[in-house]
Formats: structure tokens, sequence, C-alpha cells
């Protein structure tokens, strides 16, 4: 093991207001205390208290932003190395994730139905099915796991790991049907019509943003979530150039070089870049170029064509003028400098929306004006009984976000379902 968990527990301070707990972690785990009991050779108990609190434990504990969440925040890294907080969290979730005792309560004769099996929908099907509901879950793909089966690297997540949520869902009694869309042949009121009590909907964000440049629909041209979905059936070629410079646009760079192609170069219009440090640092060391200061201005058949940039003084100043300060520094093209990058594929990885499958078959879905999906404080739809949360709702964000939220809206349905009844 690359990092020994009992020497990095037996660092911890135990501190009384736990600044990894409250400033850090999203979904406020009880780390001081995860590690006490641990250190008490009490790991079971830890392990249930990790999953009561997110179900998803397991799987934040490796693609959590741990550098800016509870890891940044450990007093321990003020003056030296903060505790190694994910690595712990994950030999926990990990190596007693079989054993988790779950005890539903007895059944309450009421079913819901999820619509998406990724992170929120996981979340919400497995505590609803605690609360006794029967729950039946609608997923598109043929397997679980959504955007981290589909959109995150095996390097990443191994994928044993969803099917081993699968399992355990299952022992919960909760039913799938893989390979159907909600939103095709049946819609929200076909599900309303037959018994169920509530809709969540989690059905993510799968509907790649375009970049609006020329030669975008060019056969050499792939869009980051379509590429991760299935990175074996492309042909890159050796050099390939991508576009954005998110985690998403580090995780095809570092699939593109695991696959093969020799020159993967991400290709930034500023000075930095959207990654967590992590993933960058992973990417740089990986082989992954990056070149700064560099807009698309159009995509041809044997590469893409950039504009290079320069910071916009004249907004620099005025923003100084006013007092202002600015997050981040603006930059402008710098005329007549397009030139050619050869390049055999180019990877476009700027975000994605929600499909608008669904609205477009229930029209009393509303969408705000981002058109994401609109929720009330509650996240409830504007059709009653309809739930909604994690991408689908916000656009593209993390992991740990999609499930706070969803732990959140699993107990806002339950209190509609209780009333309702
Ligand atoms: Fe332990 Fe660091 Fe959290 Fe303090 S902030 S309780 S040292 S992990």
């Amino acid at each position: 093991m690359s990092v020994h968990v009992i020497d990095e527990a037996n660092r911890c301070l135990q501190c009384p207001n736990p600044r990894c707990r409250e400033n850090g972690c999203p979904i406020h785990t009880n780390i001081p205390e995860m590690i006490r009991l641990f250190k008490e050779n009490r790991m079971m108990e830890a392990a249930q208290m990790l999953f009561e609190n997110n179900p998803l434990s397991m799987v934040c504990s490796l693609v959590c932003n741990h550098g800016n969440q509870c890891e940044g925040n450990c007093v321990r890294g003020i003056k030296g190395e903060p505790i190694h907080i994910s690595s712990i969290e994950n030999y926990i979730s990990d190596s007693c994730f079989e054993r988790l005792e779950l005890n539903p309560a007895p059944s309450n004769g009421m079913k819901a139905a999820v619509i998406g099996a990724g992170p929120a929908g996981i979340t919400i099907a497995i505590i609803l099915a605690l609360k006794g509901y029967s729950i039946t879950v609608f997923e598109t793909h043929d397997k679980i796991g959504g955007i981290l089966r589909y959109g995150i690297p095996e390097f990443r997540l191994p994928k044993s790991i969803l099917d081993r949520y699968y399992k355990k869902m299952r022992e919960l009694g909760i039913k799938f049907r893989p390979n159907f869309s909600v939103g095709g042949s049946t819609g929200i009121q076909d599900l309303l019509d037959d018994g169920y009590k509530s809709v969540f909907i989690g059905t993510g964000a799968w509907k790649p943003k375009r970049l609006g440049v020329p030669g975008e629909t060019f056969g050499n041209v792939f869009y980051a979530i379509n590429y991760l979905n299935n990175p074996d059936v492309y042909e890159l070629g050796d050099r390939v150039a991508i576009i954005g410079a998110g985690n998403a646009a580090m995780d095809v760079a570092r699939t593109a070089i695991r696959h093969g192609s020799k020159e993967v170069v991400v290709y930034v219009r500023g000075d930095s870049v959207g990654a967590s440090e992590a993933e960058y640092e992973y990417a740089k060391v990986d082989g992954v170029k990056f070149e700064f200061r560099k807009a698309i201005v159009r995509i041809e058949d044997d590469g893409a064509v950039f504009s290079d940039m320069e910071p916009d003084e004249e907004k620099i100043a005025a923003s100084k003028a006013k007092g202002e300060e600015l997050k981040k520094t603006p930059f402008k093209v710098i005329p007549n400098s397009e030139h050619l990058i050869p390049a055999d594929s180019i990877i476009i990885a700027i975000s994605q929306v929600p499909q608008d499958r669904l609205v477009n078959h229930d029209k009393d879905l509303k969408l705000n004006e981002k058109g994401n999906l609109a929720t009330d404080s509650k996240g409830e739809t504007s059709l009653p009984g309809v739930f909604a949360s994690g991408d689908v709702v916000t656009g593209a964000k993390t992991v740990v976000a999609a499930v706070a939220v969803s732990k959140q809206i699993a107990e806002d349905m339950d209190k509609y379902m209780k009333n309702k009844d």
C-alpha cells in the first residue's frame, strides 16, 4: 500500500472543532470519529457510520477533490502534510462494504421510481429502500453507475466497485430495469398512473456542450463524454488535441495516453487549468502536454486552428480603476495569430448539459434559465411528486455534491409520500 493508513490515523490530532469535517467535507463526514473508531479496532462501526452518512463513501474516497476539501482543510496541513484522510476512508469503506449491516424498515407498501442509476439515483434508491419503500430503478445503460461507470476511467474508479454496489442494492430488494429510457415509449405520467407514489429524476448531464466553431462535425472530432463512455472503440491516432482543461479533459488525456496515443496536448485559453491540482499533476506525470494561451478558431481535417491569446490589459486596468478584484485574468485574442496545429484527433471537453428526452415527453416538466431541470428548495420539479437532483438539475458537478443534495431530497420524498398516503 502506497500510504500507510495506520500511520496516517496516528497522526490525526482529533481536533475538537475539526476543520476537515466542518470546512472541508461537503457531506460533513465525521472524520475524527472515523479515525478514532479505526484506531480502537472498531472498523465495522466506522464503516457503518460512513455508509449511513454517505452511501457512496467508498466512491467519494477515490474520486473527490480531497485537496480542496477534507485534506485541504486539515490543520496538520498548515505546517506540514495533511492527514491522508481519503486513504483511511477508502481502506475502511472498501474492506467492510460486503459486511455492512443494512437493516431496512419493514415494507410500508409504497412504491417509488428512480430514473437514472448514477450517483444521485443510487443514493436516493438506497435511502428510500432502507426506509421500507419498494424501489424500481430505470436505467438507460445496461449497468448501474451513470457517470461513475461511463464517465470516469477505470484507473480512477474501478468498475468492480459499482458491481459491488449493484449486489448490495439487490440485497436491499431494489429492482432494476436496465437498457430502458423513461421518456421514450414510457413517460413519468405512466409511472404515476401505475401507482408509484413519487418519482425521482437523476438522469445526469450527458449532452456534450458544443464549442460552436466550424468543423465540429468532422470525422476527426469527438466529445469527451462520448469518448470516455467506451474509449476502446476509438482510433485516435498518435497526435491528440484536447480542448478544455477541466477534470474531464484530464480523464480524456490520461485515457488516450493509456490507449497508445503518443502526443496528447491539452490546449488552454488562459494561464491556468480548471482541473484539480491532483488531476493536473497526474496528467503531467502521465506525459500529457499543456499549451497555454491558445483559443480554438476552427477545426480542419488535419488539425485545429488556434489563435494566440494575451492578457487583456485594458480590462485589467478598468477593473483596477473601479477597485474590483479580478478572480481570473481576462485574455484576448492576438490579431493575425491564427495557425494550424496538426492533430489526428480533436477531443472537445468543455462540459455537458442534460439531455432533453424527458422534458420533450413530459411537457409539464419545466427547465430553469440554464436549461437544467427546474426544482424548488425541496427538490420538487414542476410536476407534483416528481423530484430531481444531481447533474440534471445543477449541470455537471461533483459526485459528493450530488450525494449531499440527494440525501436531503430522499427525506423530502419520504415526507411527501407519507403525507399523501
Ligand atoms: Fe484529524 Fe486533520 Fe481532521 Fe484535525 S483536521 S481531526 S488533524 S484529520
